[in-house]
């Protein structure tokens, strides 16, 4: 099939919330691996800790193409792109089978693969609605919050936004924060 002169187009966001997506491109003769690698980067998933998997259909468990570790390896990795049998034109993908995370990825379009271009690419992404940290803006600053406070969330049962620089103040040591993805 189409090797290593055809190019992917697929559209990758959460499923859930389709706000946040990439438009990544690659080439039909990378592999999942590649695809997983871009994918980690693009959406904040960790590449040292856990496993991944590419799946047809909607149930991963059953129709799984074989875990991908975070270096690259597992019996999915050496998957070409353009040997998938796309249901219904799209890919899914889960991130830690413990607190899964499901993005959905759907074919827009295969294209020749251009000269001096490095694949896989991200093409586009949403435009970021950004939220502002909260402890800043008490002190009349507006500034771009980069992590959501779990812990503070909970606690005041709405969700917590904070900078970097209030994220190391002493209120926060302890607590559990995750960088939002924009
Ligand atoms: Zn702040
Ligand atoms: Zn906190």
């Amino acid at each position: 099939m189409e090797g290593k002169t055809k190019a992917f187009l697929f559209k990758v966001a959460r499923r859930g919330d389709r706000s946040v997506w990439r438009r990544i491109e690659i080439k039909g003769n990378q592999t999942l691996a590649d695809f997983d690698n871009i994918i980690r980067l693009e959406f904040n998933l960790d590449n040292f800790d856990h496993l991944s998997e590419f799946y047809s259909g909607k149930n991963w468990a059953h129709s799984g193409y074989g875990i991908i570790t975070p270096d690259g390896t597992g019996e999915g990795a050496d998957i070409q792109i353009s040997s998938l049998i796309l249901y219904n034109g799209a890919i899914n993908y889960v991130y830690d089978f413990g607190t899964e995370t499901h993005l959905y990825a759907k074919l827009e379009k295969i294209s020749d693969v251009e000269p001096n271009v490095y694949y896989p690419r991200t093409v586009s992404q949403n435009e970021p609605h950004y939220k502002f940290c909260e402890e800043c803006m008490a002190r009349g600053k507006k500034t771009v919050a980069e992590y959501e406070c779990y812990t503070c969330s909970e606690e005041s049962e709405k969700p917590v936004y904070i900078c970097g620089e209030c994220s190391e103040s002493e209120k926060h040591e302890d607590h559990y924060v995750e960088e939002i993805l924009y």
